[in-house]
């Protein structure tokens, strides 16, 4: 294993890793962070939320299990993926119904299952209808523009699902299909603000803009992460990263700001945490402590709006992505909202 890793700069030896494994085994190795203190290994219980084992997590963990394979067995997902595609003009996905436009869209129990989610725009309709236009009109006449929109990319959203469940075998469940429209749609909406229009209304907007650039000569660094789940140990990595990223640029004078306030508040405090997020919170702690001149402070969502934007692009990446000068096209109108400002 220490072959792998390069002791110096404590990063994986990629081409060595990439020569060894196949290349999904050396995507996964070489995605698992690395300690950058040099201190030795510990055991640590994945299943608490302070990485200590206690017979009540055992039980937790139990009960999960348990849950996962009852969902497992009532959703049919895997019974569904071990089908092969039929000729007979049935549904792929419930083979009990023919399959047509209003079908996979919405009377399908795979479609109902993503319009019921609790974060769908029209997750307390009940209606039948008979074919798409009406759906379509009913939806122009009771939403508003931003569920409109939002209806629009599920409806999308299922019918690629189908498609990808027909030709790859895969079916992604019905909250990832909800969560990652709405977050496209919002995304998008954050890119659509005009130079025009910001113009027209700057004065009332600096008002309610929060973000302050930091005192002169330091630099200010705002972090953020987006992900389905897990965020607060995804925003412990987005720090991290954050930090490597002054290393690398050499910056000596450097305020970091984020709106994860737990793990601000931890990092500035006292931690005894033992899990993965515990142990982040140490290498980040080390880090900080190495370096005099900077610090780490929490500011509400609305001062980092940059930072979350391109936390939610990140998400349809496929790999790290840095930008230096200008950023990506989906943020530069809330930068030139935060301009004033700095004057
Ligand atoms: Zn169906």
């Amino acid at each position: 294993m220490a072959e792998l890793i390069d002791a110096d700069s404590l990063t994986w030896k990629t081409n060595l890793v990439e020569g060894v494994f196949n290349s999904n085994e050396a995507l996964l190795i070489c995605s698992i962070p690395l300690n950058l203190r040099n201190n030795s290994d510990q055991m640590i219980w994945v299943s608490n939320a302070k990485g200590v084992f206690s017979v009540k997590s055992a039980y937790f963990l139990d009960c999960l299990i348990k849950q996962q394979s009852v969902g497992e067995a009532s959703n049919g997902v895997a019974v569904l993926l071990k089908r092969q595609i039929v000729e007979d003009g049935l549904c792929p996905i419930c083979q009990s119904n023919e399959e047509n436009v209003i079908h996979v869209l919405w009377n399908c129990s795979a479609a109902m299952d993503v319009w019921g989610e609790r974060e769908s725009p029209l997750n307390k309709w009940s209606s039948v209808y008979k074919d798409f236009r009406l759906l379509w009109l009913d939806m122009v006449n009771r939403l508003d523009v931003v569920q409109l929109d939002q209806a629009a990319v599920i409806l999308y959203k299922i019918w690629a699902r189908r498609n990808c469940f027909v030709f790859k075998n895969i079916f992604h469940s019905p909250l990832a299909l909800v969560k990652s429209a709405l977050n496209e749609v919002e995304v998008f909406h954050e890119s659509q603000v005009r130079l025009t229009y910001v113009a027209d209304r700057l004065l009332p907007q600096i008002n309610a803009v929060e973000w302050r650039p930091p005192a002169d000569p330091f630099y200010k660094l705002n972090f953020d992460a987006a992900f389905d789940s897990e965020k607060r140990l995804m925003e412990c990595y987005a720090l991290l990263r954050s930090i490597k990223l002054c290393h690398e640029l050499c910056l000596y004078q450097v305020v970091l700001e984020g709106d994860a306030k737990a793990v601000v508040d931890s990092v500035n405090g006292y931690n005894n945490n033992h899990s993965w997020q515990g142990l982040l919170i140490e290498d980040i702690q080390f880090f900080m402590k190495g370096q005099a001149d900077w610090s780490l402070k929490f500011t509400k969502r609305h001062g980092n709006k940059a930072a979350h934007i391109v936390a939610k692009l990140g998400m349809y990446l496929d790999s790290e992505s840095v930008w230096i000068e200008e950023g990506p096209q989906e943020v530069l109108s809330i930068t030139l909202l935060e301009k004033p400002c700095t004057v």
